[in-house]
């Protein structure tokens, strides 16, 4: 941070509970008088960019109450586009011709494209990192393999093949800018307009590459591969993103911190069971003569096969709940239950001898329990 940087009521010039109104015809007033566009004084750029910043942060109540809050700490993260992005200068200058356009190329990217005053911290990567389920109820570690851009090393970034230089746009002399001036009278005398886009012709680069970078063909950038360990805690709830500290992009600026990685952990699908929170879910098939007189199953679980018990007359969709057997919960306080959803197999065929028991089965008439049902 700018140890020289002046309270933003300061810069504007007014009272710490100043309303929206004298906020921005403080601004508009400050504005008019340094734009670098009109004052050529060596300072105007810097003075025009303090007083945009101070307009941004306190003609947004929630950027201002942050401000008053926590001073510069509290507005340190935003961008040029965070601080202007919302600001109608239309409004403000009415037609006064300025530049004020936040497109690429307006005043405010000219001066801010490098982001603020303080430094920024690099962009924060996310990668998506997909586990067995094992590894969740157990916790560990595991690699995560992502890759991130980097300025490429044999250009520097600039794109240009090494000893080559880039070509100067002619239509914009290199600014990237264009410039629109007219004179137009008012109240009596000639007052000059100037209206600043991007240059067409180069689109707002002021340069062409004639000899792109053989290594990173003239996009200055290379792809960088990175592997990482981290830890997974045990029981960590799907999707829950693991922020690992500076491994995220490298900053622009020197001395800038780097961003964060963050890494989704999610479970790899799995043809055992399905994860519902710390529960697991598994369908059981059975055949009906064992849903009938009951039977035991071998059953997997994360921890090895358990046997279980399928009681009697256990009906179609049935769900039996193996209590503990799920996975470890987040918070430590023991295991979810692994979920038997029994589905009871109806044989399609059968031999002939089958065919003849069951048909005894019938000439038995119905079940106690359905009879008792039938004559109630
Ligand atoms: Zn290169
Ligand atoms: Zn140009």
């Amino acid at each position: 941070m700018d140890s020289k940087q002046r309270d933003y009521y300061d810069v504007l010039g007014v009272a710490k509970d100043a309303d929206q109104k004298a906020i921005k015809d403080a601004f508009r007033e400050l504005a008019m008088k340094y734009h670098p566009d009109r004052n050529k004084a060596p300072d105007a750029e810097e003075k025009f960019k303090e007083i945009a910043e101070a307009y941004g942060v306190l003609s947004d109540p929630e950027k201002r109450a942050k401000y008053d809050a926590g001073g510069f700490a509290g507005v340190a993260d935003f961008t040029a586009e965070d601080l202007f992005g919302g600001i109608d200068f239309g409004d403000i200058f009415g037609d006064m011709g300025f530049g004020f356009d936040l497109g690429g190329g307006g005043i405010f990217d000219r001066l801010f494209r490098h982001g603020r005053a303080g430094p920024r911290r690099g962009q924060d990567i996310e990668v998506i990192l997909d586990v067995p389920l094992e590894l969740i109820n157990n916790g560990g570690d595991e690699v995560v393999r992502y890759t991130h851009p980097i300025s490429c090393p044999t250009c520097s970034g600039s794109g240009l093949e090494p000893g080559t230089t880039a070509r100067k746009c002619e239509t914009c002399g290199g600014s990237g800018r264009k410039v629109i001036t007219s004179d137009e009278q008012k109240e009596g005398s000639s007052v000059r307009f100037q209206q600043i886009t991007v240059c067409p012709a180069c689109n707002g680069q002021g340069t062409f590459i004639d000899h792109p970078c053989k290594k990173c063909h003239g996009r200055g950038q290379l792809e960088k591969h990175e592997s990482l360990k981290v830890h997974i805690p045990a029981g960590i709830e799907e999707g829950t993103p693991l922020r690992v500290k500076g491994h995220g992009m490298p900053a622009n600026e020197a001395g800038a911190p780097a961003g964060d990685l963050y890494v989704l952990v999610r479970s790899i699908p799995d043809s055992r069971f399905e994860r519902v929170g710390a529960d697991l879910w598994r369908k059981e098939t059975i055949e009906t003569v064992d849903a009938v007189l009951g039977t035991r199953l071998k059953v997997p679980t994360l921890k090895g096969n358990v046997d279980v018990k399928i009681p009697p007359g256990t009906q179609q969709d049935e769900v039996l709940r193996l209590r503990g057997k799920g996975l470890r919960k987040f918070d430590g306080k023991g295991y979810g239950d692994l979920n038997l959803r029994i589905q009871v197999h109806i044989p399609e065929a059968i031999s002939a001898e089958e065919r003849s028991l069951y048909e005894q089965l019938r000439s038995l008439g119905t079940s106690t329990k359905s009879k008792k049902r039938w004559w109630k």
